[in-house]
């Protein structure tokens, strides 16, 4: 029987952890900030972001939603990112991605901040985390790689395949793995029998968006899977990329969805604002 690995668990520990250091920053006078900007209203981005605030509120941060019309233009929105990166208040800003199609959104990261930047996006923040330098760590894979180490497997040596390239997901993933020692193949749309390089992965990173998309045929047994993939199955529910009922016989230690790398994606948030706030 697989380990599961329970991310909402692990989520709520790292919390009650920020939420401590909240307390103690708060008596020298520091209150952790965090903005987040959210242009339109669509329903998945606004409901992203009501979490992130509520998760704010919840470990005692500063948070300010800055709701902007679906027609911003892109001058508005720069203007808002400089008006944010020039209060001291702030110690974090993100704004909601997607943007609406006639805004460009690798603009907007390049004017938030490096220092404000808690989704790590910023590219002066990838080039750190490239070189292993890092302050701000991507959400998900820092997510990911908290959840493989509070259940104690070790990446050093170990095979891990991603299957997925995105900026946001599966390329810092795949940096984040290399750095523990892993040894890495990326994988994405174009790869060649798909199923045979998952089958060689001790661990397997799924970072596709496609419902059950990781079969049973695609995993070695012994294997260690993280499922990222946040989809709704033909009932609407939601489910990952990882066909979770043919899987987890097979596997050593698996993450569910939902309640697992979903949870600790907005941890990671906090924790970058925290990291921010105390100047670290
Ligand atoms: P994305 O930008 O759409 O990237 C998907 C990746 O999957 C691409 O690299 C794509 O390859 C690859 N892919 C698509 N079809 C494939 C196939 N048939 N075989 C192999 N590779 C294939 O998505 P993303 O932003 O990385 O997100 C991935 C999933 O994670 C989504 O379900 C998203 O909702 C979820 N997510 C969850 C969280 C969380 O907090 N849990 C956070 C972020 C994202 P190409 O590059 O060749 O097109």
């Amino acid at each position: 029987m697989a380990m599961r690995i329970d991310g909402k668990a692990i989520a709520a520990d790292i919390r009650r952890e920020i939420a401590a250091e909240v307390t103690e920053l708060k008596k020298k006078g520091i209150t952790p900030g965090l903005a987040v900007i959210l242009v339109g209203e669509d329903p998945a981005s606004c409901t992203y972001v009501r979490n992130k605030t509520k998760a704010c509120d919840e470990v005692g941060f500063y948070a300010r939603q800055i709701n902007m019309p679906a027609d911003t233009t892109q001058e508005e929105l720069l203007a808002q990112v400089e008006a944010l990166n020039a209060d001291p208040t702030i110690h974090g800003i993100l704004c909601q991605l997607p943007l609406p199609r006639h805004l460009d959104d690798k603009a907007v990261i390049a004017a938030i901040s490096p220092d404000k930047d808690v989704d790590a996006f910023h590219a002066q923040n990838v080039g750190h985390i490239m070189i292993g330098d890092h302050r701000f760590l991507p959400c998900t894979p820092a997510g990911v790689m908290e959840l493989i180490h509070r259940a104690g497997v070790s990446v050093e040596g170990k095979h891990c395949v991603v299957i997925g390239r995105s900026n946001i997901v599966g390329k810092p993933m795949g940096m984040l793995l290399l750095h523990e020692n892993g040894t890495v193949t990326i994988c994405h749309s174009r790869t060649k029998d798909l199923a045979a390089v998952c089958r060689q992965a001790d661990i397997l990173v799924a970072a596709v968006g496609k419902a059950k998309f990781v079969t049973a045929d695609m995993v070695k047994p012994g294997a260690t899977v993280i499922d990222v993939g946040m989809n709704r199955d033909e009932n609407g529910k939601l489910c990952g990329d990882v066909d979770f009922d043919a899987v987890e016989p097979l596997c050593e230690a698996i993450t569910p969805v939902p309640g697992g790398v979903g949870p600790m994606t907005i941890a990671m948030l906090l924790k970058n604002t925290l990291t921010a706030a105390k100047g670290e």
